[in-house]
């Protein structure tokens, strides 16, 4: 045999390609072609590869050896074929059965010891391989709880290629791995555990509950990242399919826990305003990883001190949170990844941020209002909801009244107005308050005239725009399913102008 073929998985993003491995020996001067676009990283793991076969006591033929990788179109990025690489090698060579190659995918990055090693992206690999109807990969055993979260396809787990060669020669099995019941998740930080700021308490609230945006205003101290990272707590638990969408982002991140394969919990992902574009989007060198905005995807992106990121990063934020995708192209391919968060962005209401409040405050008017001016119109009009937040004072610390409602009584409340807001939303495809569009909500959902007055009034004076009058009434849908009511009424409408007449315009 100087032919033989396997199987490997190859990503963009999140999306994965079975990759056909064809490996064929002929005379001629010795040496390695590679066929079919394969990166730079590719190339290197040739001579990664023939180090493992020699180190793990295979023989690396001197003959010439072409490697072909298709589909040519599908950018094989990354080093997860080495394993695919070397089996191939080792059964044209005739020193393993080629038909039990044939049968496997084969993920993971060879050691020059001839370890196998874990890589980044083997959730999204092994779906794809499942969906392409194969019935076994084999993985690192360092992903293999990860790989094995995949239902319908045998997971191998693989220590060494010697461990590899010795299953295809039939003396040694590779442990089969199937999915353990997973540890439920730990608890995240409790709203319980913040003291005072109703405002506060009630924004996120509703935010949880109407998948709104969030814009958080208040001196330091006022408990505005205390309130973001109380969020996703609100939030519903993920149910298995977006629990495997998400960890399929961390996956290729590089950041999922090892000790718990599945994200099951909505995630906060807080980027410093001194993040790169590529940190906060994606990007990077080598193959292209998701930023902070995809790893909150279904989660939380806090953007503290917002008024510090570049405004060109900012705006690049836009685009992708109504689309719900970001793609990122580069000249060896593009990549899109998932990234629907829920957005919460705070800021100090002037650039001395004097935990003091106003009165303490140094700045002249203009340099607030040019602080506050930082933050973009076309981001900030995304945002339904807008809280000042005053700083916490002594007494209310000292004020010891009813000991503030933990996140499951919150949580709770937040899951029944989600229910009512689906079930009125059913057949539209849309699932929450912030998603509805305003013609759609002004023609089929709006509020009875008599509710409507005052936020009309606001419309005429100008102190609302169009779109602000749309985000008015969201909140108070919102806020009207909080309440247990079929429909908002003036004081859902009221509430609701009021969340958002607030920072700069409205
Ligand atoms: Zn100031």
């Amino acid at each position: 045999m100087t032919l033989a073929r396997t199987w490997s998985v190859g990503l963009a993003g999140v999306h994965g390609a079975v990759v056909d491995v064809e490996v064929d020996l002929s005379a001629g001067v010795p040496g390695v072609v590679l066929v079919g676009l394969p990166d730079a990283v590719v190339r290197q793991s040739v001579d990664r590869v023939r180090a493992a076969v020699v180190n793990a006591g295979g023989r690396w033929p001197l003959r010439r050896i072409t490697i072909g990788l298709s589909p040519a179109s599908m950018p094989k990025q990354g080093s997860g074929f080495d394993l695919a690489l070397a089996t191939a090698v080792l059964a044209a060579d005739g020193a393993v059965p080629a038909e039990s190659v044939g049968r496997l995918v084969l993920i993971g990055e060879l050691g020059l010891d001839g370890s196998v090693r874990a890589v980044r992206g083997v959730l999204p690999a092994v779906l794809a391989a499942a969906r392409a109807g194969h019935a076994t990969v084999v993985v690192p055993a360092g992903n293999a709880g990860e790989a094995a979260l995949v239902e319908g396809i045998e997971v191998l787990a693989a220590g060494t290629l010697a461990e590899v060669v010795a299953h295809l020669r039939g003396r040694a099995s590779l442990p089969r791995h199937t999915r353990s019941p997973l540890p439920p998740a730990p608890p995240g930080p409790d709203l319980g555990d913040v003291v005072g700021q109703p405002v506060g308490r009630r924004a996120v609230e509703v935010a949880a509950a109407g998948g709104h945006h969030l814009f958080l205003s208040g001196p330091p101290g006022a408990g505005k990242t205390m309130l973001a990272e109380r969020l996703p707590g609100l939030l519903p638990a993920l149910d298995e399919q977006a629990a495997l969408e998400v960890t399929a982002i961390h996956s290729v991140a590089g950041t999922l826990p090892p000790d718990s394969p599945l994200v099951t919990r909505p995630t906060f992902e807080a980027p410093h305003h001194s993040a790169t574009m590529a940190a906060l989007v994606g990007g990077g060198s080598g193959p292209i990883r998701p930023g902070a905005l995809c790893r909150a995807h279904r989660g939380v992106l806090f953007l503290d001190e917002a008024p510090e990121f570049p405004r060109a990063v900012l705006d690049t934020l836009r685009q992708p949170l109504e689309r719900g995708s970001v793609t990122i192209s580069r000249a060896a391919g593009a990549a899109t990844f998932p990234c629907r968060a829920q957005l919460v962005l705070a800021a100090n209401p002037c650039p001395c941020a004097s935990a003091a409040g106003d009165a303490a405050c140094t700045c002249s008017p203009l340099e607030r209002r040019r602080y506050q001016g930082r933050l973009s119109g076309p981001l900030l009009d995304r945002i339904d909801l807008r809280v000042d937040l005053p700083a916490v004072t002594r007494a209310a610390w000292l004020e010891t009244g009813t000991a503030p409602e933990p996140t499951s009584v919150v949580a709770a409340r937040v899951a029944h107005a989600r229910a009512a807001a689906a079930a009125r939303l059913s057949g539209t495809g849309l699932g929450v308050n912030s998603q509805v569009p305003g013609r759609l909500l002004r023609e089929r959902w709006s509020p009875p005239r008599s509710a409507l007055r005052l936020v009309e009034r606001a419309l005429e004076r100008g102190v609302l725009s169009v779109r602000g009058y749309d985000r008015v009434l969201r909140v108070a849908w919102t806020l009207s399913d909080l309440a247990g009511r079929t429909v908002p009424g003036p004081d859902e409408v009221a509430e609701a102008l009021g969340l958002r007449l607030q920072w700069a315009a409205a």
